[in-house]
């Protein structure tokens, strides 16, 4: 048998965007105080943690799950709120509905939009599935530029618009006229991503009935599921039966469904530790307002951004000391100097603030 014509080169076989592509790099964290990834830094109370036990003990795992996973659907849209006229699917965290989106949408040509900075994966997931992307620059102070918008709608036609609403890594809520005003000049569909919900509030729910090329992704990662991996969308049914035949079968998976309507019986205990944590926000960006050296950004999410004088030294001393944030230096002109930490728990909030002035002040 002949094997000169054998590949054995991915540059023979492998598309040239992905070649191009840096993994989403994700850093070790074994040991560390851990605010760099946007999760919910509470255990879940003790009666809870046994009742989750013996659900897991329970579990049928020589199962598949139910594909359409129509109880967890039901108890979520009980929780949620989730208009009767609205269809749901889930997904294996919302990035996973993000690239379901995208592959529905991915013509030849076609185009995905967003806004820079914005959360990475639009335009890693559009680069995956062989879709343009383009990223229109907020302004400098984060709000949409919605000329700027309007514009690049008439110009680029996109398919997809991705909004997520606070946004990633801004920490800003959106002004939602100028969300309404996108929604009504696109010819595509906007997908509002609302992974932070659960620290704002305002959420474009309501609006669903009103806008035909409306779809709303949430997920429950930040609320404190992060290791379940769980994420919906809503939208019309039109929209979501095409949609579906994208998602793989078993998506998600036994445990997560089983657990997660679970915990959604005491909801109660996520909302309170997402008030907990939109106190501690509070009181860190005072402290951090209050400091002086660095620039400081609003936020409506479980996180906040910030600017210093020399954010890679800052990042890298803060590590050092054990503590991981995010440092944006350099990803965008708009992020120069800024490093982005999640809000913890109250004590290592101020562990994170304490180092951070010891630094701030060598
Ligand atoms: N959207 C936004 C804006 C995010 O910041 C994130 C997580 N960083 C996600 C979606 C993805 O969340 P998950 O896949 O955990 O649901």
């Amino acid at each position: 048998m002949k094997h000169s014509s054998t590949a054995s080169n991915p540059s023979d076989i492998i598309r040239p965007e992905i070649l191009a592509l840096k993994a989403y790099h994700v850093p070790p964290a074994t040991g560390m105080v851990k605010l760099d990834a946007m999760e919910n830094p509470y255990a879940l109370p003790q009666a809870l943690q046994n009742e989750i036990s013996s659900l897991a003990a329970d579990a049928p795992i020589n199962r598949y799950p139910d594909p359409n996973a129509a109880d967890l659907k039901a108890a979520l849209r009980e929780t949620l709120a989730i208009p009767d006229q609205m269809e749901v699917m889930l997904g294996n965290g919302s990035d996973e509905i993000i690239q379901i989106v995208a592959m529905a949408t991915a013509r030849p040509g076609a185009v995905v939009m967003s806004v820079e900075p914005a959360f990475v994966m639009f335009r890693m997931i559009a680069t995956f599935a062989n879709m343009q992307y383009t990223g229109v620059p907020l302004t400098a102070d984060f709000a949409l530029d919605l000329d700027a918008m309007l514009e690049a709608i008439v110009h680029h036609q996109p398919a997809v618009i991705f909004l997520a609403y606070p946004n990633n890594p801004t920490g800003n809520l959106f002004d939602e006229h100028a969300i309404l005003k996108i929604i009504e000049a696109t010819p595509g569909i906007v997908v509002v991503d609302e992974a932070y919900h659960a620290f704002a509030d305002a959420s474009v729910m309501d609006r669903l009935a009103d806008y035909p090329n409306l779809l709303l992704m949430r997920t429950l990662s930040k609320l404190g599921l992060a290791g379940l991996r769980l994420g919906l969308l809503i939208g019309r049914p039109a929209w979501l039966t095409e949609f579906e035949k994208l998602r793989l079968p078993y998506n998600v998976n036994v445990l997560t469904q089983h657990v997660t309507q679970t915990v959604l019986r005491h909801m109660d205990v996520l909302l309170d530790q997402a008030s907990q944590i939109k106190t501690e926000r509070a009181r860190m960006l005072a402290q951090l307002g209050a400091l002086g050296a660095l620039e400081v950004f609003p936020s409506d999410a479980n996180f906040i951004l910030f600017r210093v004088d020399n954010a890679t030294d800052i990042f890298g001393k803060l590590k050092q000391q054990g503590i991981l944030i995010k440092n944006l230096d350099r990803t965008h002109a708009l992020l120069d100097n800024c490093l982005r930490v999640t809000v913890g728990t109250p004590g290592e909030n101020t562990q994170f603030v304490t180092v951070l002035k010891t630094l701030l002040s060598e």
